[in-house]
């Protein structure tokens, strides 16, 4: 059920509305739109009464929601949310395209800084690195735990990156919350759903990749999960599936950006590293997913893919990466964005025109 508030409607009003919601032992989330505030019950087994809601001051109608997924619809909110960070320029959802870069895995001190360094100055504003790897072999190297996330803070410090790793369980989620700025859950617990509402008890944006399986609605209902612990931050990621075709590590559905914007307003990015699982491909698949109307990209890079521990493979050089950027600039306006954060010395947004008549063309509505 969602409760549509009048466009008039006070801070008062909508209080009381999400207090009786509360009342009624459901959970409410307002969710505040451009033109009104809508609030999601979640909580309930079956109907929510509507009487007692209904004749509430400020209430212009009750909406029976008939998809499993509530929260994260645009039934409940038509604008697409966009995440912003404090400090920078940098955004999911909004004009700007967030680009996140950086190994696989934090290996040492020096790599990481070595990558990070190459990819900040390229223009990437984001630096991922895993800190806790899920590996297929329990013999694989499992990451460096709690001082990869120290490396990564002093990372942020040095470089004024915003960093995104990933939490593998409850307890590396604990320590990723306190140190990244944006908390990823892989593809392989994109239904752990006691790891989902762990973070979605959780104070930082979520980043959440597609299982290698999922379909367009279980991925939702994932986000959902998320959402409904009253975490409304969440960056889905597309990062392919598993099908027969094995010129590739996985599948890239690109197809799957339109489809998650025309039923949700959350932000989508694409891995075009784990996507494909080779290098050749990776930039050219950028190239698409920007087309596509993604709202940005995740891409490993590592300065030594040979020796790299995990992923090498699928790891774009450092000069890649600089000239995947390079096409990035030159696609995102044709699509009504711009991309923030043109290097290590400048934070400041670089100023490509914006042509909000194309955003417009390929907005989920269309
Ligand atoms: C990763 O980002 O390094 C990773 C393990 O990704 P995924 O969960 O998509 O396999
Ligand atoms: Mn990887």
């Amino acid at each position: 059920m969602l409760v549509v508030m009048k466009a008039q409607a006070t801070e008062e009003q909508i209080g009381a509305v999400c207090q009786k919601i509360e009342e009624l032992g459901y959970r409410a989330h307002a969710m505040p739109g451009a033109q009104r505030t809508a609030i999601g019950i979640t909580g309930n087994r079956g109907e929510v009464e509507p009487g007692t809601l209904d004749e509430m001051p400020g209430v212009q109608e009750l909406i029976r929601v008939t998809k499993p997924y509530k929260l994260v619809s645009r039934d409940v909110k038509q604008e697409n949310t966009v995440i912003t960070f404090a400090g920078t320029d940098a955004t999911f959802g909004g004009p700007g395209l967030a680009v996140i870069a950086g190994p696989c895995a934090i290996e040492n001190r020096e790599q990481a800084m070595a990558v990070a360094e190459q990819v900040c100055r390229a223009g990437a504003q984001f630096f991922r690195g895993g800190a806790y790897k899920p590996r297929t072999s329990p013999y694989s190297f499992q990451g460096l735990g709690e001082a990869g996330l120290q490396i990564m803070a002093e990372i942020r410090d040095k470089l004024g990156m915003k960093i995104v790793t990933e939490a593998i369980d409850n307890e590396s989620l604990e320590l990723v919350e306190k140190y990244a700025d944006v908390i990823q859950i892989g593809a392989r617990n994109m239904q752990n759903f006691s790891l989902l509402k762990r973070a979605g008890r959780a104070r930082k944006p979520v980043l959440l990749k597609r299982g290698m399986s999922a379909t367009l609605e279980e991925f939702l209902m994932a986000a959902e999960y998320v959402m409904s612990e009253g975490n409304y931050t969440v960056i889905l990621c597309e990062r392919g599936v598993r099908t027969f075709a094995d010129h590739t590590r996985n599948t890239l559905d690109l197809s799957i950006v339109p489809a998650v914007q025309r039923l949700s307003h959350l932000p989508i990015v694409v891995d075009p590293s784990h996507g494909t699982g080779k290098r050749n491909k990776v930039t050219p698949l950028s190239r698409a997913a920007i087309a596509v109307g993604a709202d940005g990209l995740i891409v490993e890079v590592h300065h030594e893919p040979d020796r790299a521990m995990s992923d090498g493979i699928q790891s774009l050089y450092p000069e890649q990466f600089a000239e995947l950027m390079k096409q990035v600039r030159q696609i995102a306006p044709v699509v009504g964005r711009t991309v923030p954060g043109i290097g290590i010395h400048s934070r400041t947004s670089e100023t490509l025109p914006a042509q909000s008549g194309v955003r417009a063309a390929i907005s989920p509505s269309a």
